[in-house]
């Protein structure tokens, strides 16, 4: 067993978890932080892509209002690199109360969200594509924010102050000496090894799972529900504002344009299980019905994915009934001494991506509480890494410079603009020989091909560089052809469809993936959809009546499509 010691340990690498690191770090703490899986693969990774303006929670909720509008100006300093200052509306169509424009500018103006109604012409004029039947429109600074980006910038500058990141290290039990914790146990999942972490102090920022943590230090009564919304990233980026509807918060009222897509969300259903990636042909149904109402002809356009991700909806168990400030705040911090008289402890759950650098902050300020130190924190006036200067991320910023280099690089992904060079830099950076991990840094594959034509490159770039044999080069390519489809199989019409057929002509009928070495036929993965090999899986031919043989026409979900029970998703 392998055995480390720290001031800080943080199990979980989510934006909240990556905070906590980073701000840590920057206070001159020793840090360690490990997350089971990769940085930004719970729920962090999973979510709308939006940085709260606050307007979705004037009426509703004022105290979550303010931290939104607060954290989101100074993010867009600290973090300018990560996000697009798309601007955001929102708009009453003719399915909203149209008194509720009214009460939402007033809240504005009482939570200090800054809002100006606009003409509905010159909203329509900005976004043509805009439901036409909307009565009033306000402006706000909404904006979208890369999530990978910013947990990496964040982890990175941590380890550039000493902190080691353990990506793929799952922690299996809490040390506990009497009525302190003093670190845990924790698996390298990749390495198979053991590792006994030692800490002064151990944060538990896992979201959705903290309820878990908590009852492996011993503590009962931390009550995460985890609360599971469905999303769909459509192709094209259908308008370039964020768009919201002007009504109390509901299902699929926000359209988000990021990058080159726009995303449409989302639902919210009770589940046991954080881990629950279940999706409801009905909710699917449900998102393109919503977004036909905030952009007519919503339904015709492609839909490249779908996804879900779980919130972290936290109730104290230990809170009186009287207390609403407990059904109010919009995060929680649970120091263990005061709330459990367990030592070294503590738990930070609940709130937003828009709301993590405020959550790490309180979170270490009383951790620094514990350890006895005075140092301030400094996250709200530091850059990340690679927003030194300040300038917002601007779409089209990526051509811009890879025209500039045209005859010197070599693009091996179209959609999302990614190089040769740029691979290569990141296998050498991270190590990681995992395809979806190389996706999360650089985007490869998550652009309307899903991959069907970088992957292959990717691959034989990969192999040829010596990083991977020729069966660790199949299994890299079967389990991500296998994990983008869990995404793609509940959305299977129009465009997409053919998309598919021709990703299965290309990996199927070119490539033979099945036969490869390492390929599925070589190690199915269990219950996976390549795991039946040429029968079951998503590249193989058309059964009579399914949806590649039904062809694009028709009701998208009708074509021979499945399962009333539910699909497998991932982001
Ligand atoms: C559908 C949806 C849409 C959303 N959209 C938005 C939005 O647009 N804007 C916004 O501001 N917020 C949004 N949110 C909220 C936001 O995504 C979450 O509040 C936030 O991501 C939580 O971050 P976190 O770091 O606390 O948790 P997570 O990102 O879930 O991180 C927890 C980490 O703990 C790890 N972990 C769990 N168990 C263990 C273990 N045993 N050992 C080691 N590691 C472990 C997990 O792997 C995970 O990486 C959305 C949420 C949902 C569900």
């Amino acid at each position: 067993m392998v055995k480390l010691a720290t001031e800080v340990l943080v199990i979980g690498g989510g934006a909240t978890g990556a905070g906590v690191a980073w701000d840590a770090s920057l206070r001159g703490l020793d840090v360690i932080l490990v997350d089971r899986l990769d940085l930004a693969e719970g729920t962090s990774g999973r979510f709308h892509g939006l940085l709260h303006s606050g307007g979705r929670y004037v009426v509703k909720d004022a105290p979550a209002a303010r931290e939104c509008i607060a954290e989101n100006r100074i993010l867009r300093r600290v973090a300018a690199d990560c996000i697009e200052d798309t601007g955001g509306m929102f708009v009453t169509t003719p399915w909203d109360d149209p008194e509720y424009a009214d009460r939402f500018a007033a809240a504005c103006r009482q939570t200090d969200v800054d809002c100006e109604e606009i003409p509905v012409a010159v909203a329509l004029r900005e976004e043509p594509r805009l439901n036409p039947g909307i009565s009033r429109a306000f402006r706000v600074p909404d904006a979208n924010m890369d999530i990978w980006k910013t947990v990496w910038a964040m982890a990175h500058g941590a380890e550039q102050r000493g902190a080691r990141i353990l990506p793929y290290h799952q922690v299996t039990a809490i040390r506990r000496e009497g009525d302190t914790v003093t670190g845990a146990l924790v698996n390298d999942v990749r390495g198979g090894e053991e590792l006994e972490i030692e800490a002064r102090v151990t944060v538990n920022a896992t979201g959705a799972w903290a309820g878990q943590i908590a009852t492996m230090a011993g503590i009962e009564g931390v009550r995460v529900f985890p609360g599971r919304g469905i999303m769909i990233a459509m192709n094209h980026r259908l308008v370039n504002t964020v768009i919201n509807r002007c009504q109390l918060p509901t299902d699929g009222d926000i359209l988000v344009p990021i990058r080159t897509v726009s995303v449409i969300g989302t639902t919210d259903q009770h589940t046991e299980d954080p881990d629950d990636h279940t999706v409801a042909r009905s909710e699917v149904d449900q998102m393109l019905d919503d977004g036909e109402k905030l952009v007519p002809g919503f339904r015709q356009a492609r839909a490249l994915r779908v996804w879900t991700g779980v919130r972290p909806l936290f109730e104290d168990a230990k809170a009186s009934d009287t207390d609403t400030r407990d059904v109010t705040r919009a995060h929680a911090l649970l120091d263990h001494r005061e709330r459990d008289s367990v030592g070294g402890f503590v738990t930070i759950t609940g709130g937003k991506v828009t709301t993590f650098r405020l959550m790490a902050q309180e979170t270490v300020d009383a951790v620094c509480d514990m350890l006895g130190s005075a140092a301030a924190c400094n996250t709200a006036t530091q850059p990340l890494p690679g927003s030194e200067d300040g300038a917002n991320y601007r779409l089209g910023e990526r051509l811009a410079r890879k025209e500039e280099r045209l005859r010197e690089e070599q693009i091996i992904c179209e959609c999302e603009l990614v190089s040769r060079e740029r691979l290569t830099g990141v296998l050498e950076q991270s190590g990681s020989t995992d395809l979806d991990d190389i996706r999360r840094r650089l985007r490869l594959g998550m652009g309307p091909c899903q991959g069907g034509f970088c992957i292959y490159r990717a691959v034989g770039i990969m192999h040829g560089a010596g990083g991977l044999d020729a069966p660790a080069a199949g299994a890299s390519l079967s389990a991500f052809l296998e994990e983008r489809w869990k995404g793609v199989w509940p959305i299977l019409y129009g465009d997409q469809l053919r998309q598919v057929r021709l990703d299965e002509w290309i990996f199927h009928g070119v490539l033979d993936v099945d036969h490869l070495p390492g390929g599925p036929l070589a190690a199915p993965a269990e219950g996976g959809p390549l795991a039946a090999g040429s029968e079951g899986g998503p590249l193989a031919a058309p059964a009579e009546g399914d949806p590649l043989a039904a062809g694009p026409e028709g009701d998208p979900l009708a074509a021979g499509q499945t399962p009333s029970a539910g699909f497998e998703a991932d982001s």
